[in-house]
């Protein structure tokens, strides 16, 4: 029940949408873990009080003690190097934490140019936040991990378990996940979210910042929005927004202004609601994310520095801490950096890797050869997972790569662990001295053996009484669905993103037969914006009244596209419907066969041969052949167009065709039939 409060409630927020990023969603989302677990909430409310009273010992303070200097471990996690259209790299991270770094420490130039109001009311955070040299298991590291494209991070529930997967001991580090699709829900443009100190998250390793990399400081359209960074620090150490419940409420800081709701004044001074000049340069608004993102108040440092003393927080500074995560360090020594520190088992499934990973020797130091293999027991250990072998090649005497040879002997997801090489005196010229580390730890992520599984679930029962359900199914990246009766004879499926098989050129749910493959060649239809839905009974739509069917679905499993079916009921009336189970392959672009209940079945029985055109020749200076598999040409509709989309020629049922009267160069050609789509490239020579 918590679970369909929180999906409506996300579903159903009203959104602030200024021009070019979306505001913060903090507020919401750490409202739905506070609702989740009220013993956060309590936390919360108590901590609000000792800030308070710390925040009077400090104003009481008869002689002002020399302000400490915090430092703070960090670890970036990167999802994707391209967002939004820009790359995202362990340099642009650099840069943006200097940046932020700047701006806490009042370093940053526009820091001198606040509005003359409220210039004796700003202050600095004496804090340095430093990314990780030393990994959880004593490797090394640059504090900036790559995963493979990911979305999602930015909810306040539903992604808990990847999350403290993928994270680093949240006792030790600052995590902060730089995701393109915050709320993986199709938007692009939301900047970044972060969640309160909070005991219970830590303790499970899902306290975080979550950013987008589209603004990151050396791709953002602004560099000022760019601190929109700055501001989700902030919350981090638990500072509310200054418009927080509008006219009436309270960021719990005393000497910041409430901020006009609407964000209008935008760099422009103005007044709030109580006639009181707002502090539109203030991190904590949103006026100063359109260009003058300038300071924090002495209240809300006093804030921060309170929130130092939480028990979710304290840990981080402590010395031993800066020390173990190698942020202590000001020497320069050398360090080894590895492209990846994950292997993910091969698709075959058979406990293999087909992976590499670069290990680069920063610094001074050079390893010993220059070509060849090193040899174990020589130049290095490894603790890898039984059966696995690593080979490590020598690229130069800077550079090597590792690969894996042979097969795990256990190679279930249970199996998952961390394994670690380490390298020897021998291996480098002058010995270990001057490193900084010298072991890198990897990842292993294993896939259970693929199957199809059936599942008969606790029927989903969708009519005038109850409209809305949301449900998950077993396995996925996002498992998360919603049946939704919209209005009276109108009928739909949620999926959060997820794609549905459909009728062609439409968004209407395909009613499936049984014995039909769901797979790659399926008609799959994407749903609009979030939360995403698609059309099970509507106004002229109505071939699924008083009848049982499938519905195909597609899901992502770590990041593969997988297929699965729905086995639905609609009522006569078709106002109403049930689901009634589900079956899914965990094989990833494996097919599935609608009805089989069958709870692990061989999955090549369903292997299809790919339909597909194919051109011959290509590059072409004359005339261009077609042929076609398993595709009826009657119906095959062929266009091309030029690199920038410009349609050149439709042509309907193609078997050949000239491309004299066309400039040379590349076309993109698109052949379907209505449900296929395939395309392809053409040189014209
Ligand atoms: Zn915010």
């Amino acid at each position: 029940m918590k679970l369909k409060l929180l999906l409506f409630f996300i579903t159903f927020s009203i959104l602030k949408v200024s021009a070019q990023g979306l505001p913060c969603r903090t507020s919401e989302q750490n409202a739905i873990v506070y609702r989740n677990n009220p013993s956060a909430l309590q936390e919360k409310k108590d901590f609000d009080v000792f800030s308070k009273k710390f925040a009077l010992e400090q104003k009481t303070a008869t002689s002002k003690t020399a302000a400490a200097t915090y430092t703070i471990p960090v670890v970036f996690h990167v999802y994707g190097v391209t967002q939004s259209g820009s790359t995202v790299t362990y340099q642009k991270i650099v840069n943006h934490l200097e940046q932020l770094n700047n701006d806490f420490n009042g370093r940053s130039a526009d820091y001198q140019t606040v509005e003359p109001f409220f210039q004796a009311r700003r202050a600095t955070l004496s804090i340095d936040f430093k990314l990780a040299k030393i990994d959880p298991n004593g490797g090394c590291t640059d504090g900036v991990v790559f995963h493979p494209a990911k979305n999602g991070y930015g909810n306040g529930g539903g992604y808990d378990a990847q999350i403290a997967a993928d994270a680093w001991d949240n006792k030790k580090y600052m995590n902060i996940y730089i995701q393109n699709d915050l709320y993986n829900d199709g938007s692009l443009y939301n900047s970044g979210v972060a969640w309160y100190p909070n005991s219970a998250m830590t303790a499970s390793n899902t306290a975080r910042v979550v950013f987008n990399g589209a603004y990151l400081y050396d791709n953002s359209y602004s560099t000022e929005f760019a601190a929109t960074l700055t501001h989700e620090f902030g919350h981090f150490l638990n500072l509310i927004h200054t418009f927080e419940g509008g006219c009436t409420g309270t960021d719990e800081v005393a000497d910041t202004p409430a901020e006009d709701g609407n964000h209008t004044l935008g760099c422009t001074p103005g007044t709030n609601c109580s006639g009181a000049k707002v502090n539109f340069e203030n991190y904590m608004g949103y006026n100063g994310a359109q260009g003058c993102y300038k300071m924090y108040t002495q209240g809300q440092v006093t804030r921060m520095l309170a929130a130092l003393q939480h028990p979710a927080r304290i840990t981080l500074w402590q010395p031993q801490n800066l020390i173990n995560t190698g942020v202590s360090t000001t020497g320069t020594g050398s360090s080894l950096v590895a492209s990846t520190i994950s292997f993910k088992e091969s698709s075959v499934n058979d406990g293999s890797f087909d992976t590499s990973s670069i290990i680069t020797l920063g610094g001074t130091k050079k390893f010993a050869l220059t070509s060849g293999n090193m040899v174990a027991g020589t130049h290095y250990t490894h603790n890898f997972p039984a059966g696995i072998t690593p080979i490590v090649t020598v690229n130069s005497n800077s550079q090597i790569t590792l690969t894996l040879s042979g097969k795990a002997t256990n190679h279930a997801a249970t199996n998952n662990a961390a394994g670690g090489i380490t390298f020897l005196s021998a291996a480098f010229v002058g010995g270990t001295t001057g490193l900084s580390c010298n072991s890198v730890f990897y990842d292993f992520k294993f896939a259970s053996p693929y199957g199809i599984f059936y599942v008969n679930m606790a029927d989903v029962v969708i009519n005038a009484t109850t409209s809305w359900e949301y449900f998950t199914i077993d396995k996925g990246d996002d498992p998360a669905f919603g049946g939704w009766r919209f209005a009276a004879n109108a009928l739909k499926i949620e999926t959060y993103s997820k794609q549905l098989v459909c009728e062609s050129g439409t968004r209407n749910i395909s009613l499936i037969a049984p014995n039909v493959i769901v797979g790659a060649t399926s008609n799959f239809t994407s749903p609009a914006a979030y939360p995403g839905q698609l059309d099970l009974r509507k106004s002229g739509y109505t071939v699924w009244d008083g009848k049982t069917g499938y519905v195909g679905f597609n899901y992502l499993l770590d990041g593969e596209t997988c297929y699965g079916w729905f086995k639905v009921s609609v009522d006569a009336n078709g106002d109403g419907y049930k689901i009634l189970e589900y079956a899914y392959n965990t094989k990833p672009n494996a097919p599935v066969k609608t009805g089989s209940l069958d709870v692990v079945l061989a999955t090549t029985e369903y292997e299809l041969e790919p339909k597909s055109f194919t051109m011959y020749p290509n590059p072409a200076s004359d005339v261009v052949e077609f042929s076609f598999n398993k595709l009826n040409l009657d119906k095959i509709t062929l266009t091309i167009y030029t690199i920038n989309g410009v349609v050149v020629d439709v042509v309907k049922k193609p078997t050949s065709y000239s491309v004299a009267h066309l400039a040379k160069g590349m076309y993109i050609v698109v052949a379907t039939d209505g449900n296929f789509t395939e395309t392809k490239k053409l040189v014209v020579k």
